[in-house]
């Protein structure tokens, strides 16, 4: 699933292909994915013009004239095109916005798990639906003195807390288990546990993180491509993540695996306490 490393480099990419393009017709071939497709054809796109593409969490929003915009979650499995008409349509190729300049804005999903909807968004603010979302991890809200409030009443793993949306938007499973491995703290600690500089230590880390695999151009996993049908290099740099059995890049001790909050997350018992 695209984290948010790969949701930003996707939406460089997107931006520089589609701001400026006019849409000039839209085809949408499955009646739904997570929600239904077939408002985008109602919705009066054509004639309208793509303004800029944005990322919130792992959200991409593409700005359209007129105060709307095209809202993209890619799901486990959805990748993104832009691309000739010559390319004949894959079989899960859902949805075409033709462009102006020709080439095409595909929306590939094999499993349905993605989103693609067209809400009224100004520019310079984001639509309704994504109001419950909490800060971004990037931002100058995300600091260790706001991490150390969410958490001091929590009595939740602090692992289950960085997953939370509501708390920090998008950092996701691989970066939570590398952001935790590099802070030194055990994922299955209670957040009410954690110290103000642990907390610290934990903003600090998820940012240098995220910002080091964006610079990479995320992480490659099996079902994700960028726009260009290029990969992601920061795979190389995990420490953590994906790992339990081998030995600690660190201390040599075997990385351990648990299951929190449904998800699997790797830990080394003896540098992660
Ligand atoms: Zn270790």
């Amino acid at each position: 699933m695209p984290e948010l490393p790969e949701a930003e480099t996707i939406g460089r990419a997107l931006d520089q292909a589609l701001a400026g393009k006019k849409i000039t017709k839209v085809e949408v071939f499955t009646p739904a994915m997570r929600t239904a497709l077939t408002p985008l054809l109602s919705a009066g796109l054509e004639g309208n013009t793509f303004l800029k593409v944005r990322r919130r969490g792992r959200y991409l929003l593409a700005d359209i004239t007129g105060n709307r915009c095209l809202l993209m979650h890619f799901g486990m499995s959805g990748v993104v095109r832009v691309e000739t008409g010559d390319i004949p349509r894959r079989k899960h190729e859902h949805v075409f916005i033709h462009l102006s300049g020709g080439n095409i804005f595909r929306f590939e999903c094999t499993r349905r798990f993605s989103l693609l909807e067209v809400h009224e968004c100004h520019p310079e603010g984001f639509p309704a639906v994504l109001a419950h979302l909490g800060v971004e991890p990037l931002s100058g809200d995300f600091t260790g003195e706001y991490l150390f409030e969410k958490c001091r009443k929590r009595n939740v793993p602090v692992k289950n807390l960085l997953m939370d949306n509501q708390i920090v938007t998008g950092i996701g499973n691989i970066y939570v288990a590398e952001t935790l491995f590099a802070s030194g703290i055990d994922p299955r600690r209670p957040g009410c546990g954690l110290r103000a500089d642990e907390c610290r230590s934990i903003v600090e880390n998820a940012r240098k993180i995220l910002q080091s695999s964006i610079e990479c151009g995320g992480t490659t996993i099996s079902d994700f491509r960028h726009v260009d049908g290029s990969e992601g290099k920061f795979v190389l740099n995990l420490q953590i993540y994906g790992k339990a059995g081998m030995p600690c890049p660190v201390c040599g001790t075997v990385i351990d695996c648990v299951r929190l909050g449904g998800r699997s997350s790797c830990f080394c018992p003896e540098c992660q306490k």
